[in-house]
């Protein structure tokens, strides 16, 4: 379900977008910092102060009384900057969690929206790490600009205005400095971006080897290439070191010029002080207020280019995740989409013209009704569209032309959840989430008793599996619920289906992985779940579909032949020769050549 008002496609506006929801905090964070960092660069001023007045008193009891403003002010000014700033401090850990949850909600629910099509071009990984580091980024983009450059500016600010107030030429000479300091800073920071980014894609790329050979671990061992792979990822990693290494030598550069600008401030401060003393144009107190200034604006400059580096980073990250994430949704429900009601289950193909790629269509011109309540089985060779055909009913794509129709509704007019709520689908490898058998089956209906979830199990032939479980019911079933069969998956996923029990049912190749001793006990079950819906059955077991109401034949996008499994046996064609060929009840790998040539000269 898509955020309640759609969400900026470009990275300020999207970045913005939390600022403002969150502004309170983010003000008072705001305002806090201010004060800590004024507090903070006031300090040397009442140092200057107590130092003039030192070297004009005489150290009495009448001394203390005489420093005592000063003194209070000093202590004064030092508690007001812990204060305010560990102020700061709280408003950013309060907000912190609070923003990264909205922003990672957010965009979680703008994902969800995508279509298949984009979920297959991406990799689930790279995506769950671009919601999380946008979230981040979001978050620390924001705190860099309260407590790291917004102090800095306020600094210099303060230190330029009380300097200038007892020394205009001292001003002069650190403001000049800040100015040139942070525009060298920015613009080397800039330069160093392009290698920053090499070094994090080149440590990306690693990463994504190292996954992907694990992934693959069980061919790694099978093919005996333990080594190879190790000398392949090695590869990567050299490739990586030499990224890291130029990204080093130019962040290398700005730590040099920290480091040089920095002693230039020191020096250039103390010598120039101490020379404007001895000309009689400042005092001793101007003396160690404008010494201990420079050294306090050293310290929170320090590593002005290394933040600005972060800083480009987190806007880097942000700027991704939204091009990535944040793009309009391929299939959407439309503003007066509304919830479809099954009452008779017709499913209607209206000169459905379908390809993945336009330019390489799979249906052109395709009709086909199946009638309400009628079961088919849908039979033709592996890429002929079988699949492909049961994605467009359930608009997991849109045809190019043409309309699909469920009891005579378009389901481009109608909210894809209600479409999904009643259209069902047992895919050929469903998979499992990482979580127990019963929230696996309950997924169906979630607010099944668990007596419901048992019987399902049962109706599906789980159960026994299950009860020999280690944990039965409670056992966990591994990533996409890899620890299970291919069959055990299925009946899992067919006892979701028991549990959802929805108007109109797609089985595309639902039993392919069973055995047909357990195929057959499940058939009574199965036709149980038939009973009273519209079902499509894909199946390449020519067996498993032979006594339903009608049998579709599908050829290169084409229905070459449509009748029950009577008549197309006896008329000779397509599925007749299927039938009589099948092996053990599979079909043969390859159209034989007498059939090609007559499917040929059918279409011609
Ligand atoms: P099978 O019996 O092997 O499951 P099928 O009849 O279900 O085959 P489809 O999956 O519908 O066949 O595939 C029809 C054609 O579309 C094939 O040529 C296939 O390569 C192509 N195809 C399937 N899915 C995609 C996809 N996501 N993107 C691009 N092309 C696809
Ligand atoms: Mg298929």
């Amino acid at each position: 379900m898509p955020p309640s008002d759609p969400l900026p496609t470009s990275p300020l506006r999207f970045a913005l977008r939390y600022v403002w929801l969150f502004r309170g905090w983010c003000l008072a964070a705001f305002l806090f910092e201010t004060g800590a960092s004024t507090a903070g660069i006031s300090i040397p001023y009442t140092l200057g102060r107590l130092t003039k007045g030192i070297a004009a008193l005489r150290p009495d009891a009448s001394a203390t009384l005489a420093l005592r403003g000063p003194m209070l002010a000093f202590a004064a000014l030092s508690l007001a900057d812990m204060v305010l700033s560990r102020s700061a401090g709280n408003c950013q850990f309060l907000t912190s969690p609070r923003l990264r949850q909205r922003v990672t909600n957010d965009l979680y629910a703008h994902l969800q929206g995508h279509s298949k099509r984009f979920f297959d071009a991406s990799f689930a990984g790279a995506l769950a790490h671009r919601v999380v580091e946008t979230a981040a980024g979001v978050t620390q983009a924001l705190w860099a600009i309260i407590f790291d450059f917004w102090p800095i500016a306020i600094t210099l600010a303060v230190a330029v205005t009380l300097l200038s107030q007892s020394s205009p030429p001292l001003a002069c000479f650190v403001g000049g400095w800040a100015f040139v300091f942070c525009t060298v800073s920015y613009v080397l920071a800039k330069s160093c971006q392009p290698y920053a980014r090499k070094h994090a894609a080149a440590r990306s790329v690693t990463s994504g080897k190292v996954v992907d050979s694990v992934s693959n671990m069980a061919s790694v061992r099978l093919f005996a290439r333990s080594l190879f792979e190790r000398h392949y990822i090695d590869g990567y990693l050299e490739a990586e070191v030499a990224a890291a290494r130029t990204s080093h030598r130019f962040t290398e550069r700005i730590r040099w010029f920290q480091h040089v600008s920095s002693l230039i401030l020191k020096v250039g401060t103390l010598w120039f002080s101490v020379r404007l003393w001895r000309e009689g144009r400042i005092d001793v107190g101007t003396f160690v207020m404008s010494t201990s200034m420079a050294l306090l604006v050293i310290t929170e400059a320090r590593n002005l280019g290394r933040r600005f580096m972060e800083f480009f980073e987190y806007v880097g990250n942000i700027e991704n995740g939204v091009r990535t994430i944040v793009r309009a949704h391929e299939i959407a429900d439309r503003g007066d989409a509304t919830a479809l009601v099954v009452t008779r289950g017709e499913i209607r193909l209206r000169d459905v013209t379908f390809g993945y790629r336009p330019d390489q269509p799979i249906f052109e011109g395709l009709s086909l009704t199946i009638r309400p309540r009628e079961r088919v089985g849908l039979v033709g060779y592996s890429g002929s569209g079988k699949s492909t055909l049961v994605s467009l009913i359930l608009r997991l794509y849109d045809p190019q032309s043409g309309q699909v129709t469920i009891d005579g509704v378009d389901v481009r007019s109608v909210t894809q959840d209600s479409l999904h709520e009643q259209v069902g689908l047992i895919p050929q490898d469903p998979t499992l989430f990482h979580r127990t058998l019963r929230e696996n089956i309950r997924y169906g209906r979630l607010d099944a008793t668990d007596a419901s979830v048992r019987d399902a199990a049962a109706r599906a032939d789980a159960d026994d599996f299950i009860a020999a479980s280690p944990d039965g019911y409670d056992s966990l079933v591994g990533e996409r619920g890899v620890q299970l069969s291919g069959g055990q998956r299925q009946r899992v996923a067919i006892a979701r289906a028991f549990l959802k029990n929805p108007p109109i049912l797609i089985l595309d190749e639902a039993t392919s992985s069973l055995d047909s001793v357990t195929e057959k006990a499940l058939q009574a079950s199965l036709e149980d779940l038939m009973s009273d819906k519209t079902v499509i059955v894909v199946a390449h077991r020519l067996s498993t579909i032979a006594h339903l109401d009608r049998i579709v034949v599908f050829d290169a996008g084409r229905v070459v032949e449509d009748g029950t499994h009577q008549d197309l046996v006896s008329r000779d064609g397509t599925y007749a020769l299927l039938w009589s060929r099948q092996v053990d009840g599979l079909l043969p790998d390859h159209l034989p050549d007498e059939l090609e040539r007559t499917s040929l000269s059918e279409s011609a």
